[in-house]
């Protein structure tokens, strides 16, 4: 692994906990650390302000408890050394697909064989 690489994944555990802590807030109802976050993302959306809609509600706890269970798996990875490989060919993720989506398991080519196949999230 270059230095540049064990860098970004570095940052990359740091966002991952930062995430982890702020959907464990907002799970319990607490929604100023997500905010925070997607406040600063290029697609913002103001949380606090849509609460008041009981479906969109019970989509965000849906979205956030499936997101939770993908930063621990992430978060495993990085303790066990896994994690940046493909889950499927073993070859490195590339740095630009990690900081998209810090909980991707596949690279870009096996994700589109895996979507292919039938099988969708
Ligand atoms: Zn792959």
């Amino acid at each position: 692994m270059t230095l540049q690489r064990a860098e970004a994944l570095a940052k990359l555990r740091v966002d991952l906990k930062t995430r982890r802590e702020a959907m464990q807030a907002a799970l319990q109802g607490d929604l100023t650390a997500l905010n925070a976050i997607y406040r600063n993302s290029s697609d913002p959306v103001d949380f606090a302000s849509e609460s008041a809609n009981e479906e969109f509600v019970s989509y965000m706890a849906d979205f956030e408890s499936r997101e939770l269970n993908l930063i621990d798996e992430a978060l495993l990875r990085l303790n066990s050394g896994e994690y940046g490989n493909c889950d499927k060919c073993e070859s490195p993720i590339p740095l630009e697909r990690l900081e998209a989506i810090p909980h991707a398991t596949l690279c870009i080519r096996c994700q589109v064989e895996f979507e292919k196949s039938g099988f969708r999230d």
